[in-house]
């Protein structure tokens, strides 16, 4: 097992998602923890951004894909083997949200498509191509982004909810048949964290009104939930050290869940 200092040395990576947010944040954990990465997304400015801060093409490179095209996620699987010789780890992180005030009485055909190509059937292409490469290698672990819409209710934002139930749903069901390959597949499911998602879905764009919030419904108090605290979840599932975990949902709430009450 590698020291607890450098937790994924000589692992290789993809992060979709990986140009903003969790997925920014858990790009740069990975490579502080010894892993090479391929950030995938379609903000290709900020994507290409963090590989010039890096600045080292040998343990980071951003690739355009658009999760819900087959193709390119196909492309960002093969430029990872090609690049770095080896799929090890497939954090299926990017999603999109619903505003939490949307009615049952406004959801079309449009709003459902949009929302489940990306969180849904995007997750299923990455856990596809991860697989395509993992089984040959007998190992490899598979981490999706759900969030607490797997396990509560929302008040609102039905899609969206329907989307990461659908997520933790994929987690165990996937760990069943890649079990046998000897592949991992588990998903983390944050609370309300600070991100251009969170300021988008609830509208919110000063960082202290959204801690005002989060810290207002949580049950733990006095604590910020912040990307962090996801990605070290994540971390945990993409090492060595989580072996015997495949199938789980992290909730990652401050014990929100355990109350359910509705977010509106
Ligand atoms: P974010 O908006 O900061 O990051 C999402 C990233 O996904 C962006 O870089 C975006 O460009 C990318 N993306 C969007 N659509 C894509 C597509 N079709 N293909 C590839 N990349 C795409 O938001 P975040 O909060 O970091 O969100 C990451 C994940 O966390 C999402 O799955 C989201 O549902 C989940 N989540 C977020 C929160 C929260 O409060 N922020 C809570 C629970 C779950």
């Amino acid at each position: 097992m590698a020291s607890i200092a450098k937790r994924l040395e000589g692992k290789v990576a993809i992060v979709t998602g990986g140009a903003s947010g969790i997925g920014e944040a858990a790009t740069r954990l990975f490579i502080k923890h010894g892993a090479k990465v391929v950030i995938a997304d379609i903000q290709d400015d900020l994507g290409l951004s963090i590989v010039k801060e890096i600045g080292e093409h040998e343990v980071v490179s951003y690739v355009h894909c658009d999760v819900k095209v087959e193709k390119d996620v196909e492309n960002a699987v093969d430029m990872a083997v090609s690049k770095y010789g080896k799929l090890d780890i497939m954090f299926s992180n990017a999603g999109i949200p619903e505003a939490l005030s949307s009615s049952i009485l406004k959801i079309d055909y449009e709003i459902f498509k949009k929302i489940f190509d990306v969180n849904v059937f995007g997750a299923l292409m990455c856990a596809k191509h991860a697989a395509r490469v993992m089984i040959p290698a007998r190992k490899g672990s598979i981490i999706f982004t759900s969030s607490i819409a797997s396990v509560t209710c929302g008040g609102g934002a039905h899609t969206y909810w329907a989307s990461k139930h659908a997520v933790a749903g994929l987690a165990k069901n996937l760990g069943v048949e890649l079990g046998q390959h000897g592949i991992r597949v588990n998903c983390v499911s944050p609370f309300l964290v600070p991100t251009q998602m969170l300021s988008k879905g609830l509208g919110m764009k000063e960082k202290e009104k959204m801690d005002e919030f989060v810290c207002e419904i949580a049950n733990l108090k006095g604590t910020i939930s912040d990307v962090e605290d996801v990605v070290q979840a994540t971390l945990y599932l993409a090492s060595d050290e989580s072996k015997y975990i495949s199938g789980m949902n992290i909730v990652i709430d401050g014990g929100y869940s355990t109350t359910n009450v509705a977010l509106k």
